[in-house]
């Protein structure tokens, strides 16, 4: 006989394991089937995020960083190091074990939660039977039932056709998060996230690295300010930006990849020792569905779901990366946790205007609800205020004094719209920011509240008096 769950999750990313422990937390008979195989072939829960994705990016970005300090940051405290080396081996060991542990960890939750944990390729038939069938083979394990389905089978790299992945010599971000030693000349296609945190890892080890990107504009979805400045300090740290260009042909050659693009200046070539295709990335529904259960997916493949995550199919639901939006991990939680609120309960609730964006480069960037250009072009009228770093006593103190955050507000109600970040640490200060939007606070309200001293959160609070004309340490 079947097994059969109230819930079947499929997909073990960020969406579909925290979705999978929400629905058993609630009282649900819960299972998440997932396929994805580590490098020696055994189960790894966690998805992309936690195998090729958010913690091996931040571990090979914190190992950079702390090789580019001893160089560039250490002289200036007085500290002295010679014949500091990377051993990229124990880099990428290093980052090898943080994934381990934490996919690991992601099994012990589900014990903890009584969540069935189920390794094999997942397929939705009609009438909600799941056919589990062995990822190597092909062969079908099991077939399960379920009252309930969630589908959280998250997104692969869009390929470039004039540049396809070779596994080599052209990658996609896993393959860039595995480079054996660094690039002596790293070229990447798309100045976007990952062009940028993967880019930086490697600039900072060495490699000469020079970014195509088809756009004519950097960071357009960010705030121009903060853009601008990303853009000005990311080129002083050596990497090297073409923007408007046009990818028409990457070949590998021996051992280089030759490319060849186009911008407004004419015809080009680019010689690399290695090049990552980062142009965004697509849903992942391969093998997902039946064909004859008749999933409904939009033009560009992401699964279409209403305001409750709900498909076309009765009792399947769809969140994370697949149903689209920001591609982010913790976007992809909140839509699991309300998913299996939804099952539960009837009504789960995700507020999208609080979403917030971090890009893990040194400066930091990070931002949460909306920018000057979003609300200029909805004619809603804001009052904004900024404050650099560089005034704040803590950013000195840690030879950091780099970037300003911006807050952003409703001209007449003073509700806080928007908050814009470049410095250090703007990726946990903007945790703060988001609080301030999730209980719709004012700009008054976060410059009543008291900042400990010194503190980098202080260039929140002098942003916010800004808001206002009344920002203390700087000329307003
Ligand atoms: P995924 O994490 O993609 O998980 C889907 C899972 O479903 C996978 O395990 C897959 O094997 C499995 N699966 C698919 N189909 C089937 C099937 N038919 N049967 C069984 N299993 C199946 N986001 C952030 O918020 N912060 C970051 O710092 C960040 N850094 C990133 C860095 C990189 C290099 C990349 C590539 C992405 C990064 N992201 C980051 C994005 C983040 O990884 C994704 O938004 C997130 O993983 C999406 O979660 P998900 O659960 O929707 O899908
Ligand atoms: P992206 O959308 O961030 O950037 C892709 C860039 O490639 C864009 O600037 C785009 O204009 C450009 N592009 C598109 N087609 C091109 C072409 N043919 N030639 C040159 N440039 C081209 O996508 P990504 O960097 O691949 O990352 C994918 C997603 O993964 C991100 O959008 C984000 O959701 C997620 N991610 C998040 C983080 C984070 O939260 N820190 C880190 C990495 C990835």
């Amino acid at each position: 006989m079947s097994r059969s769950f109230d819930v079947v999750v499929i997909g073990a990313g960020p969406a579909g394991y925290v979705g999978a422990i929400r629905c058993a937390q609630l009282g649900l008979h819960t299972a998440c089937v997932d396929e994805w195989r580590d490098a020696d072939g055994n189960a790894a829960l966690g998805g992309t995020c936690l195998n090729v994705g958010c913690i091996p990016s931040k571990a090979l970005l914190d190992s950079s960083e702390q090789y580019h300090k001893i160089q560039h940051q250490f002289p200036a405290h007085g500290i002295t190091v010679s014949g500091a080396e990377m051993d990229v081996a124990a880099m990428i060991g290093r980052k090898n074990s943080i994934v381990a542990g934490l996919t690991r960890g992601i099994g012990t939750l589900f014990k903890a939660n009584k969540v069935t944990s189920i390794h094999g390729h997942g397929r939705l038939m009609p009438d909600n039977a799941i056919e589990i069938s062995d990822v190597s083979s092909g062969a079908v394990i099991e077939t399960v039932t379920a009252a309930n389905v969630v589908l959280a089978s998250g997104s692969a790299p869009i390929v470039l056709p004039s540049a396809p992945f070779d596994g080599s010599r052209i990658v996609d971000s896993a393959g860039a998060l595995d480079f054996e030693a660094v690039p002596a000349r790293l070229g990447i296609v798309g100045a976007g996230v990952i062009g940028l945190e993967l880019g930086s890892v490697w600039q900072r080890l060495g490699a000469e690295v020079t970014v195509l990107e088809a756009l004519d504009t950097f960071l357009p979805a960010v705030d121009k300010q903060i853009a601008r400045e990303a853009q000005r300090q990311f080129t002083r740290q050596g990497l090297s930006f073409h923007l408007g260009a046009r990818v028409e042909a990457a070949r590998v050659v021996g051992e280089e990849v030759q490319v060849s693009y186009s911008d407004k200046g004419g015809q080009h070539r680019l010689d690399v020792d290695r090049l990552i295709v980062a142009i965004g990335r697509r849903a992942y529904t391969h093998g997902l569905v039946h064909p004859e259960a008749g999933l409904d997916v939009d033009e560009r493949g992401f699964v279409r779901v209403d305001a409750q995550w709900r498909t076309n199919l009765s009792g399947v639901y769809a969140v994370g990366d697949v149903i689209g939006g920001a591609m982010l991990a913790h976007k992809g939680s909140e839509e699991g946790i309300a998913v299996a609120e939804t099952i539960a309960a009837g009504r789960g609730h995700v507020n999208y205007e609080a979403v917030p964006w971090i890009i893990y480069t040194a400066p930091e960037v990070a931002w949460v609800g909306r920018t000057e250009q979003q609300l200029g072009e909805a004619g809603i009228e804001y009052r904004s205020g900024t404050f650099p770093f560089a005034a704040t006593g803590r950013a000195q103190a840690m030879n950091d004094p780099v970037g300003f955050v911006k807050v952003i507000a409703d001209a007449r109600t003073d509700r806080v719209l928007g908050v814009h970040i470049i410095g250090p640490h703007a990726s946990e200060l903007i945790a703060e920011a988001v609080l301030a939007m999730e209980y719709s606070a004012s700009s008054e309200d976060i410059a009543r509240t008291i900042h400990a001293h010194p503190t980098l959160a202080e260039a929140l609070h002098e942003a916010a008096l800004a808001v206002d004309a009344r920002a203390l340490h700087k000329a307003n």
